[in-house]
């Protein structure tokens, strides 16, 4: 059955390219929120404890250091 083998082909085929996109997308995206975090979140955790730099790029946006974060998902944890 050739034609069902070239049905195969074509379908891997177009599932590699919407990989590929969908990975540039990605990509794309992590790099936007990445400078997102250089420039607006402030690397300062609340306590005054600075948030490592690995870990602001890890989590967009983060604006606690690990200790407050535990703290509140503890607590948030146990309020649920
Ligand atoms: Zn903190």
């Amino acid at each position: 059955m050739t034609a069902g083998n070239a049905a195969i082909d074509l379908a891997e085929r177009r599932v590699e390219q919407e990989c590929a996109a969908g990975v540039a997308r990605i990509q794309a995206a992590i790099r936007g929120q990445y400078q997102a975090v250089e420039v607006t979140a402030s690397p300062f955790c609340e306590c005054g404890e600075r948030i490592p730099d690995a870990r602001r790029q890890a989590i967009p946006n983060c604006t606690r250091c690990v200790d407050c974060e535990t703290f509140i998902e503890r607590q948030s944890r146990r309020r649920a």
